[in-house]
């Protein structure tokens, strides 16, 4: 089994001795990676410099998964807000690997907070402690229990109690019912009852990581020109160093084909390969692969995923000069991320880029809603925050929706994640469910495919 500890990550920085090694005996091996998101780009990246031959199966029309582009009015940008920190030095990794890591900006951003009505600045300390909602000692509370999760060092304790009763511990029962609840809720609906104190710690973390890298301001980072920068660099790059990239390729089933090579179907052709390796959603795999182990089948298919409905809004005008705004208050959505905050508004002809991001359950009836009513729902809500807003300053509207986008972080959740290694051999499974002391981001998703990389390496025959 893959050792899910961050500590104990490996990364293929340099080319050991050992890889040396391993490299000669993967040379020309071919490989099939399916899904070609950020995992399986970095993925394919580290197999083919390592001499196997690679094949990258993707279902959509393009490249990029959850960090995909698409057209907004004459834009082309992110299809789901992103923002790197400067403490993720992954994805900073793979952006020097393909040649941009120069290609970054760096921008000090504004936190909002619209609370009881009222949209108030929570971007420093005086902010902090002039913050409406709370009283001092409520406010001493919540700053110590920050502090307190950005010292800990045992994530696995934490994942053995709820994050309500952690929190609630921590904090006190007004702080929780004001402040954490709705952020928890924000994120993982009504499945934060479930959900462990490993999830809060995590983003307390990655939040203080960002604090504490280097010029001790939270700093936020894009590359010019955004993910469709960053796709494209990593498609040409791919392809001038020989693996074939297949798109509108879904495949159907995947079986062993021998003692050692494994089947590939997609709709219409057949392939062999002497490696696979998958990273769609664990939900995916258990249906793509139906000959794997019944308990290997159970962790698959136990795995729950929180899904989003997001919407990107293209605006004449901005609504506010904060990067993310969270939100305590009942609305539509479940917080707000400007993008044009961020990111030069040169890169949006002068137009404001607004997120509103709503995160439910796969099985949320939102799912079936037009686009027309989300629209009409997710607007209303904007004009009742912001009485300037006008609704004839939206330029375009547009609507994405994911029903799997991260997994539930459940009660001792480290105990219930899929091997990375199979029962057939030669077939491995590697996806954010085993990301298991951190948060959804693309630095993770990085990590991820580099401990997948060195699992092929050790593993295949
Ligand atoms: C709303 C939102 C905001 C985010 N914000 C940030 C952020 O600010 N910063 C950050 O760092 N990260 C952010 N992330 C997280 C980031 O997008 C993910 O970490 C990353 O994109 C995950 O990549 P992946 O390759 O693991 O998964 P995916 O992107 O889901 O890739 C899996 C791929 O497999 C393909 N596939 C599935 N089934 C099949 C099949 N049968 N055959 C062939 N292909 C198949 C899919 O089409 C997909 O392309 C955000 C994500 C979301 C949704």
């Amino acid at each position: 089994m893959i050792v899910n500890d961050r500590q104990k990550t490996v990364l293929p920085v340099e080319l050991s001795e050992d890889r040396y090694q391993t490299k000669q005996i993967s040379m020309g091996k071919e490989i099939a990676i399916v899904g070609a998101g950020m995992l399986g780009l970095t993925l394919a990246l580290r197999c083919v410099d390592h001499g196997y031959k690679v094949t990258l199966f993707e279902s959509a029309p393009e490249i990029g998964g959850l960090a995909s582009v698409w057209k907004i009015g004459d834009l082309t940008w992110d299809r789901h807000y992103h923002v790197t920190l400067l403490s993720d030095s992954h994805t900073r990794k793979i952006a020097g690997d393909l040649g941009i890591d120069d290609e970054f900006e760096w921008v000090e951003t504004k936190t909002g907070f619209f609370t009881d009505g009222r949209l108030v600045s929570m971007s420093n300390t005086l902010e902090f402690l002039t913050f409406p909602p709370l009283d001092l000692f409520s406010k001493f509370r919540l700053g110590l229990t920050i502090l307190y999760a950005s010292r800990v060092t045992d994530w696995r304790k934490l994942e053995q109690i709820s994050v309500e009763k952690w929190l609630t511990r921590l904090s006190g029962k007004r702080n929780f019912e004001k402040i954490w609840k709705p952020l928890l809720r924000a994120k993982l609906g009504n499945a934060y009852r479930e959900s462990s104190a490993a999830f809060i710690w995590a983003s307390i973390q990655r939040m203080y990581a960002a604090r504490h890298s280097g010029m001790k301001k939270e700093m936020f980072g894009y590359v010019r020109g955004g993910y469709k920068r960053l796709l494209s660099r990593f498609e040409e790059v791919l392809t001038e160093k020989g693996v074939e990239i297949k798109l509108g390729s879904r495949i159907k089933t995947i079986e062993p084909d021998d003692n050692t090579r494994v089947r590939i179907t997609e709709s219409d052709s057949v392939r062999t390969f002497d490696n696979v390796v998958l990273t769609c959603s664990a939900s995916v795999v258990s249906n793509l692969v139906p000959g794997l182990q019944p308990d290997e089948l159970n962790i698959l298919s136990g795995v729950r995923y929180q899904g989003i409905i997001c919407a990107s809004m293209l605006l004449k005008q901005p609504i506010s000069d904060y990067y993310v705004t969270n939100i305590t208050d009942e609305t539509p959505f479940t917080g707000i991320i400007e993008m044009s905050a961020l990111v030069d508004k040169s890169e949006f002809g002068g137009l404001s880029l607004v997120y509103l991001p709503k995160y439910i359950a796969p099985d949320d009836p939102m799912f079936e809603q037009s686009d027309e009513q989300i629209q009409e729902h997710f607007i209303s809500g904007v004009e009742s925050m912001y009485p300037f807003f006008d609704r004839q300053d939206v330029v375009e509207f547009k609507i994405s929706r994911v029903r799997e986008v991260f997994p539930i972080p459940v009660l001792n959740y480290s105990q219930k994640v899929p091997d990375i290694r199979t029962s057939i051999p030669n077939l491995f499974v590697v996806n954010s469910s085993q990301i298991t002391n951190g948060t959804l981001n693309v630095n993770e998703t990085v990590q991820i495919a580099e401990k997948a990389f060195e699992a092929v390496l050790k593993w295949s025959d």
